[in-house]
């Protein structure tokens, strides 16, 4: 699902100035804390380029899901407002992992290149794995590597999945403490429940992961000071899930039944009781790609 080109964002801002004086959940603005951040690291590049410093990210996609053209040009777009040079690589669907792994050892080799990614889903004969550790955990700006991973998980340092790194980043910029908090992470998966979870816990929060198989959601959700949903499922988490003053910040990405993008929490009915809340679009969306390019400006300096 992508979240760009869309009009309700502004009707959304709008709003925000009437909530207070209804009861209403203070918006978390993910568009303005992304563009701070662009606008941060845009200075942080132009300071490098005048030590003579040029930062270079290669974009890799196979094949053409038209999904994955929009991420990738997004993403090719931001490099060009902060200052890095990217570096596009389309290859044909019918590309063999071979060829692709030799690509990524090529790019792991080139010093003029500091962050490799590449757009997933690839095509179902590679596998996604083998692709993920072929990048140099150097150049690991989407912070998948196994090697990542594991450092998050120990508490050393490396690239964080970009998703949740955004998500802290929201909270932190948005004045809402973590530490000795109760915080609710809806998901356990690869690219955003764990990671979330390693990070809350990093930032001293008491961290509770759900996930399909947990026994009575509603009222693990409901202890949480902080939940973090990303369960994969449109508007499922409504306030029956929520703590009267919980933070409640939404992850999921889909059309409703009128074509509207959405989120995995039923905003209308959440927005009575938290105390503050993401909207789809403008609140997690926009972070992920300003949490890129932050690796990107982070794997340069390394
Ligand atoms: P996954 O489908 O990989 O994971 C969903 C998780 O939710 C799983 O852990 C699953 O549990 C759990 N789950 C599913 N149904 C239930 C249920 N009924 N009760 C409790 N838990 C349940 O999704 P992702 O983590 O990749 O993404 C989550 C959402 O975030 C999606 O909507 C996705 O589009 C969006 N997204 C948005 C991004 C952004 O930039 N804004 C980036 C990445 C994702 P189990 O493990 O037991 O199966």
């Amino acid at each position: 699902m992508i979240e760009n080109d869309f009009p309700d964002i502004e009707k959304i801002l709008r709003k925000m100035t009437n909530r207070k004086e209804k009861n209403m959940a203070r918006l978390i603005d993910g568009k303005k804390i992304s563009q701070q951040i662009k606008d941060e690291l845009k200075e942080k590049v132009a300071a490098m380029k005048s030590e003579g410093k040029e930062i270079g990210m290669a974009v890799i996609q196979v094949g053409n899901d038209p999904a994955s053209s929009v991420y990738v040009g997004n993403k090719k777009k931001a490099c060009e407002y902060i200052g890095i040079r990217s570096e596009s690589y389309e290859l044909p669907e019918e590309t063999t992992q071979e060829e692709l792994i030799t690509l990524i050892g090529k790019l792991n080799d080139d010093d003029r290149i500091h962050g490799i990614l590449v757009q997933l889903p690839v095509p179902k004969h590679i596998d996604e794995d083998t692709v993920i550790k072929a990048i140099s955990p150097r150049k690991d700006v989407d912070g998948f590597h196994p090697q990542s991973v594991g450092a998050l998980s120990i508490g050393q340092k490396g690239f964080v999945s970009c998703t949740p790194a955004g998500i802290i980043q929201l909270l932190k910029r948005s004045n809402v403490d973590i530490e000795g908090r109760e915080c609710v992470v809806i998901g356990r998966s690869n690219i955003v429940g764990k990671p979330m979870a390693l990070l809350l816990l990093r930032e001293n929060g008491t961290v509770t992961v759900t996930h399909s198989k947990t026994r009575d959601l509603k009222e693990v959700c409901r202890r949480a000071d902080i939940l973090v949903v990303a369960v994969g499922r449109p508007k499922m988490i409504d306030a029956s899930y929520v703590k009267e003053g919980a933070v409640v910040i939404d992850v999921g990405i889909h059309r409703d039944e009128n074509n509207r993008l959405c989120g995995d929490v039923d905003f209308e009915s959440v927005e009575q009781v938290a105390s503050a809340i993401t909207p789809v679009p403008g609140g997690v969306g926009p972070m992920t790609i300003a949490m890129l390019m932050n690796n990107c400006v982070e794997a340069a300096l390394l």
